[in-house]
């Protein structure tokens, strides 16, 4: 975190590969891509807030002059909450992504500045001051852009972390940013998830053979690093079919996951969650802890 409060972009960009960069935005470990072409140039997520998004072109300014544009790996504030930076027209997300930013943006925001508020109130107040901007160019599963002498492959891979996460592939040079799909240093986040999907997605992203994955948050990793999250993943997936199956309290299984309790006690209700609506048709928001 910067010494102000205020959110911040920590180092200058780190090239990865030829003409693809990384950064770290602060308070949140965000890690912020940048993938040059020929004749364009896109930022992997916005940051968390308009001013982060300004400094993160202001930074990529220093990089290339070529047109600008940029991915929302996923609805997630610190990830797209500063869209104001760019003209829509100019940036990719799931539809979803766009839809989710459009309907709850507002409350999102609400929430993330309340929770900001109480460790950091520079941050919470630069959030408030963010517009919500949701993406005008939108995709499904799979989009192609073509960066001149350079395709990025926008992958939606099926549900995980949210129901609209996107990873960027450069099969080129075989990096992927995999947005929370993947998380390092932190457990993963599952307030938003789909616990019994996201293994397979995982699987769908390392069928792909990446040499190193960007993750949403934290240092960069190799394939058996996610290849471990997706199998402990899997693990809470069927702990959670057989849980359900034999109507066990989620309180009572905490401790059979890899996960810090608390998280444990979010990702169980999920799963819960998706299996009650799968039993009955009838998505239950909460199960009782
Ligand atoms: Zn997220
Ligand atoms: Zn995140």
């Amino acid at each position: 975190m910067s010494e102000n409060g205020l959110m911040a972009v920590a180092g200058g960009w780190v090239e990865l590969d030829s003409g693809v960069f990384r950064l770290v935005a602060e308070p949140f470990r965000l890690n912020v891509g940048l993938i040059v072409g020929k004749e364009r140039a896109v930022l992997v997520d916005t940051g968390a807030s308009l001013a982060t998004g300004q400094e993160l072109v202001s930074r990529a300014r220093t990089v290339t002059a070529l047109p600008l544009g940029a991915i929302n790996t996923h609805s997630h504030f610190d990830h797209c909450f500063g869209n104001g930076a760019f003209d829509a027209q100019v940036i990719w997300s799931h539809r979803l992504c766009a839809d989710h930013l459009r309907w709850d943006g507002l409350e999102h925001r609400r929430e993330a500045v309340a929770q900001l508020r109480s460790g950091n109130v520079a941050a919470a107040q630069e959030l408030a001051a963010s517009p919500v901007v949701s993406a005008g160019c939108l995709l499904e599963e799979r989009a192609y852009l073509d960066l001149g002498e350079r395709m990025v492959t926008l992958i939606h891979p099926g549900r995980g972390h949210t129901d609209n996460d996107v990873a960027a592939w450069l099969a080129d040079v075989r990096l992927l940013f995999a947005g929370d799909l993947v998380e390092e240093g932190e457990a993963p986040s599952f307030e938003d998830s789909y616990p019994l999907d996201w293994p397979d997605s995982l699987g769908v992203l390392l069928a792909l053979q990446p040499a190193r994955v960007i993750p949403g948050h934290g240092q960069v990793v190799d394939p058996v690093f996610v290849r471990q999250q997706q199998t402990d993943l899997q693990k809470l997936a069927d702990l959670c079919r057989d849980g359900f199956r034999n109507s066990r309290r989620p309180s009572e299984m905490d401790e059979e996951t890899v996960l810090p309790a608390r998280t444990a006690r979010t990702a169980i209700g999920r799963a819960y969650s998706q299996l009650a609506a799968e039993s009955s048709g009838v998505w239950v928001e909460r199960q009782p802890g």
